[in-house]
């Protein structure tokens, strides 16, 4: 449920909390990656969060990306993208 992946992503807010103990709520694997694609200067965005074992996840559309969080420029060529992040099933709210 689109609700159960925004509970992971505040979870992985939590710097005390490690990526590999959210659980994927499709498949319940423990194999979550995310990734924010945005405009360096601005840090606004989007994240991708992906389950890499069921290959479902969500796009969450205007996000403010947060200060030291890695991220891919949307002035990257389409391969950086394309290259991490990827075709997954996008679950709707
Ligand atoms: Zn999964």
């Amino acid at each position: 449920m689109f609700q159960d992946w925004l509970t992971i992503y505040k979870k992985t807010r939590d710097s005390t909390i490690l990526k590999s103990d959210c659980i994927c709520p499709e498949c319940g694997a423990n194999s979550i990656d995310l990734q924010f694609v945005g405009d360096i200067r601005e840090r606004i965005g989007y994240l991708d969060m992906w389950c890499t074992t069921c290959l479902r996840g969500v796009h969450i559309s205007r996000v403010l990306i947060p200060e030291g969080e890695p991220m891919i420029s949307f002035d990257d060529p389409i391969s950086t993208m394309t290259d991490r992040i990827p075709d997954f099933k996008q679950i709707t709210p």
